[in-house]
């Protein structure tokens, strides 16, 4: 799933919603969102097998599916589903095709917890390996570790016989280039969102200004080969480096179950940047008493909380997979003071499924009306289903546009694929 670096472009709705929150405080709203849709149980309350994940996994469910339901590992199912955007080179998020760091190299993460046998695997900052969500299970298998990363990690790999091969497609190489030769003042130096010094950006330029600099980059993309399809989805990425990232976890009919989160990270991030994915307890977390949890957004945000560590602790100590994931969001906001000035430009969005079969999708924001936050789910039907946010609307861009951007660059499908 490819999400803007800190999220989505802001609505209208989510400005007012935002400075709605503000004043009345986030008790009331977060009332009104946990509780819809008006059922009160938007989501399935037990039934096994099933596999949940990340929406961008939905086209690979039916055969982890079939391999779940005839007896396979759940672990092998849950690799099944993420392994299909690893390898498709249109998947800018994760593996082939995973946009590169600010260096123009591809870095992978990725972790996976085994429910059954307790054990755990992990691989961050992989260069030149597709599989990585493969890779950390063969660390968790044929090492006493639990977590390898950069060089160590890669070699460790090609002795277990994975392939090395360039992880980094033309159309990434390209888009990384306009965003270096364009963009290379905004980068990830400095402070971030959570500096107590942080302060907003000042106001952004003038529409005209941003439809001058657009038409601008639109004809350097050009030059630099970028198929016009493809512009505005790169400049998108450009102007706000995407975040993106698949999570599954997978529960048998003996209620064993499984998880495992793979991704490029953020685009353009630091060299060895690690985010929360290939984290033990932020991007994914397996307890095989409770219940398994993954992660896909703002991964710094996750890491600080152990997103889903916490919401498998909360599910053991009685709350149901949807109050788990809620109150694992307001962590998140309490670590900036519920401050909407900040906590607009995170999202975050959590895959939870409980051992009983009983699961949820929760998101920081709703997303786009027409694109909202998802969760996929195959059990016995497969299907998308939208979660439940926080707060009403999207999240915005970091850093902010001009409210009347152009038009082609505020259409959903620039955004989200
Ligand atoms: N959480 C991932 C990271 O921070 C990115 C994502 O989920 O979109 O690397």
């Amino acid at each position: 799933m490819s999400i803007s670096r800190r999220g989505f472009i802001g609505s209208a709705i989510a400005a007012s919603v935002a400075s709605g929150l503000n004043e009345r405080g986030l008790n009331a709203q977060d009332k009104a969102n946990s509780d819809a849709p008006a059922s009160g149980q938007p989501f399935g309350t037990g039934k096994r097998p099933i596999i949940i994940c990340a929406n961008n996994g939905v086209n690979y469910l039916d055969g982890a599916f079939s391999f779940l339901k005839n007896g396979g590992d759940t672990l092998d199912a849950a690799i099944r589903v993420v392994k299909g955007p690893e390898d498709d080179p249109n998947d800018d998020s994760v593996g082939l095709g995973g946009l590169p760091n600010e260096e123009g190299v591809v870095e992978l993460d990725a972790c996976c917890m085994h429910g059954p046998t307790r054990r755990a695997g992990s691989v961050g900052g992989v260069r030149n390996i597709k599989n990585v969500s493969l890779v950390s299970k063969a660390v968790m298998e044929h090492t006493g570790h639990v977590m390898l990363v950069g060089e160590g990690a890669e070699r460790f790999a090609v002795a277990m016989g994975f392939p090395r091969e360039n992880l980094l497609t033309e159309r990434s190489r390209k888009i990384w280039l306009l965003w270096k030769e364009t963009n290379s003042t905004h980068d990830w130096w400095g402070p971030g969102l959570a500096d107590p010094h942080w302060t907003p950006p000042s106001t952004p330029p003038q529409a005209a200004l941003w439809k001058e600099r657009i038409h601008r980059l639109e004809e350097h993309a050009a030059r630099l080969g970028i198929e016009p399809e493809w512009r505005m989805v790169a400049i998108r990425r450009v102007l706000s480096p995407p975040t993106g990232t698949i999570h599954c976890s997978a529960l048998n009919d003996k209620g064993e179950m499984s998880g495992v989160t793979t991704t490029s990270g953020l685009a353009f991030k630091l060299p060895g940047r690690c985010g929360d994915s290939p984290i033990i307890g932020a991007g994914c977390y397996t307890d095989q008493d409770v219940g398994s949890a993954g992660a896909t957004g703002s991964g710094e945000e996750n890491i600080k909380i152990a997103g889903a560590h916490t919401i498998i602790e909360n599910m053991r100590h009685g709350m149901s997979p949807l109050e788990a994931g809620m109150d694992a969001l307001k962590r998140i906001a309490r670590n900036y003071n519920n401050d909407m000035n900040k906590l607009k430009f995170l999202d975050m969005t959590y895959y939870i499924l409980r051992k009983d079969g009983a699961y949820a999708g929760v998101s920081l924001w709703e997303g786009y009306s027409d694109k909202p936050h998802k969760i996929a789910v195959h059990d016995g039907t497969r299907r998308s289903e939208v979660t439940v946010a926080l707060f009403k609307g999207a999240s915005h861009e970091f850093p902010p546009f001009p409210v009347n951007m152009p038009k082609e660059l505020t259409q959903d499908s620039v955004y989200v694929k």
